[in-house]
């Protein structure tokens, strides 16, 4: 696996929510409600010219719909990382919620990359239902099927190594086919080896693994619990940082990148 490889965060979007709006049944907990700020994110990792973008964050005019602030797409903040958007050859997709899969129309020719359980559960009819259906929006949903039939979409199960030391594990829990990404930096002299832990919704906020308390918007409960172990077991490796999804504390958690406060480097843990 490259030495020189990069994994970044880009927040693209925020929002202030609320606790008891974002964690399920926050009554059980006995405490007050407050308010609570959340970030969106997309993600890169990159080897020289190699680009892999992680989720395609909210189309701006869903955002403006859904009332959500927006600063960027992909395709307008990647050529101030010095990337040509139309070199991004792959596009993994955690999970195809509205705020993961806008935006993929900037890209219409990298190839997409996700669970055979995601793609399923979206194109059913139970995606129609209401709980499921609220967070997405279903041109983007046709736009999957598109690319299907185009042959520019990979399913895959369980677990898919799609780079030297990038690793795709399906968890299920938030979405049905819900992934997570690792992606390991070589050591390089004295600098030892390190892993960045892409959990995208598998874990919104870090409290959801740390203090067991499941986010609201939940497909299987039991696949969920067991995601936050998966993740809390690969935090205790030597090495290894989660980066949760849309917790504001990977922004403190990690080193600002020379771009701007808005990129993060998760290859520099604080
Ligand atoms: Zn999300």
């Amino acid at each position: 696996m490259p030495g020189n490889r990069e994994v970044l965060a880009v927040r693209y979007g925020h929002r202030v929510t609320s606790f008891a709006e974002s964690y399920l049944n926050f009554h059980l907990y006995a405490e007050p409600d407050a308010s609570l700020e959340i970030d969106y994110y997309f993600w890169l990792i990159r080897d020289g010219d190699q680009v892999i973008l992680v989720d395609t964050g909210f189309a701006p005019r869903v955002g403006d719909r859904r009332g959500r602030a927006h600063h960027t797409t992909p395709a307008q903040s990647l050529p101030a990382l010095g990337i040509d958007p139309a070199s991004v050859a792959t596009i993994v997709i955690t999970h195809a919620h509205w705020d993961h899969i806008g935006n993929l129309g900037e890209f219409p020719n990298a190839h997409l990359v996700m669970t055979e359980a995601e793609y399923r559960f979206w194109t059913s009819p139970l995606a129609a239902r209401g709980h499921f259906a609220a967070h997405a929006e279903p041109d983007e949903i046709t736009g999957l099927k598109r690319s299907h039939q185009e042959d520019r979409l990979t399913l895959f199960s369980k677990q898919l190594t799609l780079a030297p030391g990038v690793e795709l594990i399906e968890v299920g829990g938030h979405t049905p086919g819900q992934l997570i990404v690792t992606a390991t930096i070589a050591g390089a002299g004295e600098r030892p080896a390190r892993t960045a832990v892409l959990a995208s919704d598998a874990l919104h906020f870090y409290a959801e693994a740390e203090r067991d308390r499941p986010f609201a918007i939940v497909a299987d409960l039991p696949a969920l619990y067991h995601g936050y172990d998966l993740l809390n077991d690969l935090a205790r490796e030597p090495g290894t940082h989660l980066v949760a999804g849309h917790d504001p504390l990977v922004r403190s958690r990690f080193m600002a990148h020379q771009a701007g406060p808005d990129v993060t480097d998760l290859s520099a843990p604080r």
